[in-house]
């Protein structure tokens, strides 16, 4: 099966689709909704109902009203151009999906961003057999290493209670599609009463109707003063660009770090972040190993982050592997897809 790498993104000619292409197609493949994936407006969208519906709102409904939705659910087919279209679950955000393409005889896996454990909520990922693999490696380097969710439940949770005890206010960020929910979910998990940030907070219908649950959560207006003596303490839930405003406050906020890139040696100096908790909604290294060993490619193309070293140690494996840089350099969108 043919594909084409550009700037202008990654193209399927045999099936004429595009794959979260950056700007608008005709006809374009969403494998999620963070903003360096789903973007631009297109002819025909297709994608799970929730990545669907959650571009649309970060677009806006003016900027999509053209455009065709194609619903696909996961397990779900369509045909196009001879080609059989499935979609399969991903675990990278909330309606994250792979793609495989079967086309004379021939299987194509397009992964998108995604990881191989479990989600908080949700399905888990699925790795069919494929001939071709093109995958991200957003963390495709040996040092990236990543704690399981119940380590990362219990470190998050454990640092909120501490916080709370010596009367300071645990502070967490983490990006907004995705990291924010489960951080939430997380601390509401253990009871722990939260504020969250606006930003995170527009998704939560969309988690709620998956299964998420967020407890005693306020949304976070405007100064932490509002978090007056005498009221309930409350664990904050922020994006990382809150980062200033934080340390700009009187409050004794106590900062935490829940991403991929808190695993890097200089992760507190550049944070500020006293923790570090190193959990991500993208692959660590390893599972990106066990990624291509599932797949049984015979061909793999790495898209996103590391992708020359990635490819060039799959290579030493014995793979035919291949870095392309359709989606740009790494950590370019560090803050918002992480
Ligand atoms: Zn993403």
């Amino acid at each position: 099966m043919h594909v084409t790498y550009s700037p202008e993104g990654i193209y399927l000619p045999d099936v004429d689709l595009w794959l979260d292409p950056r700007g608008s197609q005709p006809a374009a493949w969403l494998s999620h909704a963070h903003s360096d994936h789903a973007r631009g407006s297109h002819g025909m969208a297709i994608g799970t109902p929730d990545t669907l519906e959650i571009y649309a709102l970060r677009a806006g409904e003016a900027a999509v009203a053209q455009t065709r939705m194609h619903p696909l659910a996961y397990g779900e087919s369509t045909l196009r151009h001879g080609a059989r279209l499935t979609c399969l679950p991903a675990a990278h955000i909330l309606g994250a999906a792979q793609l495989l393409v079967e086309h004379a005889d021939q299987r194509l896996l397009y992964t998108g961003d995604i990881k191989l454990r479990a989600p908080l909520c949700g399905a888990e990922t699925v790795v069919p057999p494929c001939h071709h693999l093109i995958t991200e490696c957003t963390f495709g380097l040996p040092i990236f290493h990543f704690l399981s969710r119940e380590e990362a439940a219990l470190r998050i949770q454990s640092f909120a209670r501490q916080c709370l005890a010596e009367g300071d206010t645990p502070a967490f960020l983490g990006y907004a599609l995705g990291r924010g929910q489960e951080i939430a979910h997380v601390l509401a998990q253990a009871a722990i009463p939260t504020r969250v940030h606006g930003a995170i907070a527009r998704y939560f219908p969309w988690y709620q109707r998956a299964g998420y649950q967020f407890g005693d959560w306020q949304p976070y207006t405007s100064a932490l003063s509002k978090q007056d003596a005498g009221s309930l303490p409350r664990a904050l839930v922020a994006v990382p660009s809150f980062r200033g405003a934080l340390q700009a406050s009187a409050q004794r906020v106590r900062v935490a770090y829940v991403s991929g890139w808190a695993s890097m040696d200089n992760a507190r100096a550049r944070t500020g972040a006293e923790e570090l908790i190193p959990y991500s909604d993208h692959a660590d290294f390893q599972e990106l190993l066990d990624l291509v060993q599932r797949s049984a490619a015979s061909r793999i193309d790495a898209v996103h982050g590391f992708t020359e070293t990635f490819a060039r140690i799959l290579s030493q494996r014995g793979h035919d592997a291949h870095a392309t840089t359709v989606f740009g350099e790494r950590g370019a969108d560090e803050e918002t897809s992480d």
